[in-house]
């Protein structure tokens, strides 16, 4: 498929769909509708990169813990079908798959900004001469809001301890090596790299290996958030390096709304129990846990950030979400998923010029699932004028739209119609 001549008939859309050997998976989703008048159709859904799409047997599996919650009480934390106490556990492993993590590296806990914090409170430790955090320019916001209460938390002053990394003038993303070339520069100053892998709003992914290792070479410490990243690229984290990563499971992950986050604490730190870290008992060396001692004796690995008792309910809904991504695996998710993002890409360069400029990287090792458009009209009025017609996309002010085209549940049809309808759009000004 990869030789493939894109085109703009409808007869290829349906082709392509009809050799795609993911194509099965769609059926495991339930697809939102939309009303048109009287009748009720399936939407076009492209924002799987901000809530995905819910995998039908989500409800059975939450259920099961709401039957056995009923059935055992207290029990349920030993005798449940899959026992409580240990419910997270059944995670590792896929997890770590996942992200290309070994399985002490990982853990799903908490929601991401509260690990984001948890993992900046083990690796930003700034000092007099070492005490910036280096982030690119228009990070997600609570990411912005979370380093800079750190800094601030810290002592230090964020207009000088903040470094944010800029495109060009005149470009939208951010260039390999200038970024490379600041770590160089200010490393030495530098307590912590965060970046968004991809980047939220302009679709960039970054080299982890590379910023891990130039980041190093200076003494710094290097955290990666991956909201936009985990089900989307195919990740090793434990060979490129980087001390962190967190990520969101409500995303790509498909685990539901406020759904339970990921870490990943590589391994070099598995054993350092001096490593400073707020604490709490699931984080307890499992022998003693409920020996109830004052002293905290952290369990070896990511589990040892562990604050609370899991949520089991969020945890049934991100099981049965991790076993369709295990099922499948990151390398054929990704093979698809830039063939339907190439796909887009052909038909939105064939709109109408002027009408809209795409502003995530051509080239493909720079890029995930998701085009970011920049279109000549307020974007939230072509949003809703895009819903009118059944497809679900999201925009960011001012006037960028997202699609993310997601390899389980997307087809090539379903970008052949957003395509219709944005060069409509683009013949019918409003
Ligand atoms: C989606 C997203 C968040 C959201 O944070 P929550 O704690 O899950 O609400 C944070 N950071 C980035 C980069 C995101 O993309």
């Amino acid at each position: 498929m990869s030789e493939l001549k894109f085109n703009t008939t409808e007869v290829l859309a349906w082709d392509l769909d009809r050799l795609d050997p993911l194509k099965s998976y769609r059926d495991l989703f339930s697809i939102p509708c939309v009303q048109e008048g009287e009748k009720s159709e399936e939407a076009i859904y492209f924002a799987g990169n901000s809530l995905g799409l819910q995998p039908k047997k989500v409800k059975s599996y939450i259920e099961k813990e709401i039957d056995d919650w009923a059935r055992f009480g207290v029990e349920g934390h030993f005798h449940a079908r899959t026992p409580w106490l240990s419910y997270h556990e059944t995670l590792t492993e896929q997890t770590a798959r996942l992200v290309g993590a070994q399985p002490l590296e990982v853990v799903v806990m908490n929601t991401l900004t509260v690990n984001l914090h948890l993992m900046m409170v083990s690796f930003y430790r700034p000092t007099m001469n070492r005490h910036k955090i280096l982030v690119e320019a228009g990070a997600f916001p609570s990411d912005q809001y979370g380093v800079v209460s750190q800094i601030r938390f810290h002592g230090f002053d964020p207009h000088q301890s903040l470094v944010e990394l800029k495109p060009r003038e005149g470009e939208d993303t951010l260039r390999q090596e200038d970024v490379i070339k600041v770590i160089e520069e200010e490393g030495s100053s530098i307590a912590l790299i965060l970046l968004g892998n991809t980047q939220y709003l302009t679709g960039q992914a970054f080299d982890i290996r590379s910023i891990t290792k130039a980041g190093h070479a200076k003494g710094c410490q290097v955290g990666f958030d991956l909201a936009h990243g985990v089900g989307n690229l195919k990740l090793q984290l434990h060979e490129d390096g980087p001390d962190f990563a967190v990520w969101c499971s409500y995303k790509y992950l498909n685990a539901g709304p406020g759904a339970v986050a990921g870490c990943f604490v590589h391994e070099r730190h598995s054993k350092n129990s001096q490593l400073p870290r707020f604490a709490g008992w699931w984080g307890q060396n499992k022998e003693t846990r409920f020996q109830m001692k004052p002293e905290f004796d952290p369990i070896p690995g990511a589990e040892g950030w562990q604050l609370s008792n899991p949520p089991i309910f969020q945890m049934a809904s991100l099981r049965a979400s991790m076993e369709i991504f295990d099922e499948v695996g990151m390398a054929k998710i990704r093979t698809k998923s830039d063939q339907l993002t190439g796909y887009l890409e052909f038909l939105v360069d064939q709109l109408p010029q002027g009408y809209c400029q795409i502003v995530t990287p051509r080239d493909l090792i720079q890029r995930g699932s998701q085009l970011s458009l920049r279109v000549k009209t307020q974007a939230k009025e072509l949003q809703q004028r895009l819903v009118k017609r059944g497809v679900i996309c999201d925009f960011r002010e001012p006037n960028i739209v997202r699609v993310a085209p997601t390899a389980l549940y997307n087809r090539y049809i379903d970008i052949y119609r957003l395509w219709q309808v944005l060069d409509h759009d683009a013949k019918n000004p409003a």
